[in-house]
């Protein structure tokens, strides 16, 4: 069977961060695909809506045979393991799981947006990416990962957590 590489964005703010990421990644592990490579953590502040606690954010590149609509499914279903409760956009989660990108494909369905549009807006998505994958080319734009973090205008500092 075929398969892709897809790189994650997972990132919490409430409760026991690392538990969720940790609970996340073998949640993901038997859902989606094999875990070929996982960023360290990284701490920023809030964005979009700041009066809330910092996010701890992780990519993970999983080696899926799941079509992409199946994926972003596992990806909501691991957020629902994990309690997570949807009220306001952008508001304080247990744990968001974003597909930055899946294989070079370009999706654009109702419910699916990929490469994830904000990437290059946001310096906590970019950072834990080029960790893992800085020559990776956005089949969009052809730039690398590496190429969009030097020019992201995201002020929000990025900061690498122990773990
Ligand atoms: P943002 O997308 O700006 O990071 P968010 O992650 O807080 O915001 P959610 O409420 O978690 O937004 O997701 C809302 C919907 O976004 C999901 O139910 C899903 O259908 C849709 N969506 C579109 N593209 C993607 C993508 N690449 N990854 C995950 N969800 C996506
Ligand atoms: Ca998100
Ligand atoms: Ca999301």
């Amino acid at each position: 069977m075929s398969s892709v590489v897809s790189y994650l964005l997972l990132g919490g703010n409430l409760g026991d961060r690392v538990a969720y990421l940790q609970q996340a990644q073998q949640v993901l592990a038997a859902t989606a695909g094999a875990i070929v490579a996982a960023s360290a953590y990284y701490e920023t502040a809030a964005w979009g809506v700041e009066d809330q606690p910092a996010f701890l954010n992780q990519v993970l590149a999983v080696r899926t045979a799941l079509p992409a609509a199946e994926l972003l499914a596992a990806c909501l279903a691991t957020e629902q393991q994990a309690g997570r409760e949807r009220r306001l956009r952008w508001g304080a989660r247990t744990l968001d799981v974003d597909i930055l990108f899946y294989g070079q494909e370009i999706i654009n369905t109702p419910t699916l947006t990929v490469p994830h549009p904000a990437l290059p807006a946001r310096r906590f998505a970019l950072v834990p990416l080029a960790e893992l994958a800085p020559g990776l080319v956005h089949p969009q734009l052809h730039q690398t990962v590496a190429e969009l973090l030097a020019h992201c205008p995201d002020p929000l500092e990025v900061t690498r957590v122990k773990s």
